[in-house]
């Protein structure tokens, strides 16, 4: 098997607040991401699915264990510059991603911060905005975008970095059907053509076009594997009152439908 690219190494982290009281949030969490690969991450909320995610890429460091982006630990703050253009990270809200008027200038904003060359900017931009549909709006104000197209203008500028991995932290949360959709074609191209993609979501359109899917509880993985092998756990799912009819749709979905896990389910009433 290749080498990780995200190697996440028996890291538990909590938070402090007013430097007393302390929220122990992950417990000696392990796994690997492979290059390529396309991970979603579900759980409940508050299970710890958002602070796991702001570790990818050292925006969080844990109290024990290690995270290494490409060998790079990103417990180094020197290496955190490099470390961030390999892996971008988009949020919940375009709106707090947007820091210019302008979307070509948008786009533009990381790669002046790391010192990108003129000459290269444009050549980087052109590709960025076409990648993510959005060449025709170069010069439009972002905020007279909707709220998909602005979210794909923040890709656009992480993009533009030329990351390795890009990791959606409920990036589609705020979105309409359409808008969801619309990143969910652009996300799905990106890892057509090689791009990791870690996805943290609710939405089982989402899991359904995940390669693999990682189930968080209190903090711990509790699941991990293909679509199909975790919505077959239909007792565990039930335990954790994870959705299993959404499963069972899901699985349809994905079309690698199992008759017998079907069967059980009707036979439970639990196919809506
Ligand atoms: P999820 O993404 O699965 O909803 P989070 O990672 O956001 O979960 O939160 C996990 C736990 O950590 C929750 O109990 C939440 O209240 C707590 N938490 C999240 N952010 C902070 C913070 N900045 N300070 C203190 N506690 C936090």
């Amino acid at each position: 098997m290749s080498k990780p690219f995200i190697k996440i190494d028996g890291i538990s982290f909590e938070y402090t607040i007013n430097n007393q009281k302390t929220v122990p949030v992950l417990q000696n969490v392990t796994f690997d991401v492979h290059p390529g690969e396309y991970v979603a991450i579900i759980g409940h909320n508050g299970s710890g699915k958002s602070t796991l995610s702001k570790h990818f890429n050292g925006i969080l460091t844990p109290q024990l264990g290690d995270i290494f982006v490409d060998g790079l630990n990103t417990r180094d703050g020197g290496l955190l510059r490099e470390i961030r253009q390999k892996v971008g990270m988009v949020f919940q809200h375009p709106d707090n991603q947007i820091v210019s008027t302008i979307v070509e200038d948008d786009v533009a904003f990381g790669l002046e911060n790391i010192g990108v060359p003129a000459s290269e900017m444009k050549a980087r931009i052109d590709f960025a905005l076409e990648a993510v549909g959005m060449s025709a709006f170069r010069n439009r104000p972002p905020h007279h975008l909707s709220g998909g197209q602005k979210q794909r203008v923040a890709i656009a500028g992480i993009l533009a970095m030329k990351p390795d991995c890009i990791v959606l932290d409920e990036a589609t949360s705020m979105l309409d059907t359409y808008g969801r959709r619309d990143i969910l074609d652009v996300v799905r191209k990106l890892n057509n053509d090689g791009m990791t993609i870690i996805t943290v979501t609710h939405h089982m359109s989402e899991v359904a076009e995940a390669s693999r899917v990682i189930v968080i509880e209190k903090g711990q993985i509790v699941l991990d594997g293909a679509p199909r092998e975790i919505f077959q756990q239909h007792e565990l799912l039930h335990q954790l009152q994870l959705d299993v009819p959404v499963a069972s749709q899901l699985a349809r979905l994905i079309h690698k439908y199992d008759n017998e896990y079907e069967a059980d389910l009707i036979h439970n009433n639990e196919i809506v």
